[in-house]
């Protein structure tokens, strides 16, 4: 159910920002979902299809760019990639989270204006 609401939200943001711009039509919509959002992007697209049914993005097509999580090593002052055991790939020191990989935001939406033809 996290996604209904997570989605609703989406969708008012894009309407937000389609207001100023009036696209004849909206052809994708592109999202970055962190791994640990706690997003599944099936439900996602799931409510999408059926959230945008009657508003200006009814149509368009949802993409999804997952992102990794980055920990951060306290002993090498880097980030890696989550590991398995959540240990720095370099001094196997315990990594901790950090805010990436929680990332859920629009990064692009590509519309039609109507110029074309
Ligand atoms: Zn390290």
């Amino acid at each position: 159910m996290h996604e209904y609401f997570v989605t609703q939200q989406l969708i008012k943001i894009a309407e937000d920002e389609l207001k100023e711009i009036k696209p004849k039509r909206v052809l994708s919509i592109k999202v970055i979902v962190g791994e640990l959002s706690g997003i599944i992007d099936e439900s996602l697209k799931f409510y999408f299809d059926v959230l945008t049914k009657g508003t200006i993005l009814e149509g368009s097509k949802l993409e999804i760019e997952q992102k990794k999580a980055l920990l951060f090593c306290n002993a090498c002052h880097e980030y890696f990639e989550r590991t398995k055991d959540f240990l720095c790939p370099k001094c196997k020191a315990l990594g901790k989270l950090t805010q990436y990989g929680k990332e859920f935001y629009i990064e692009s939406i590509e519309v039609d204006d109507g110029d074309e033809n």
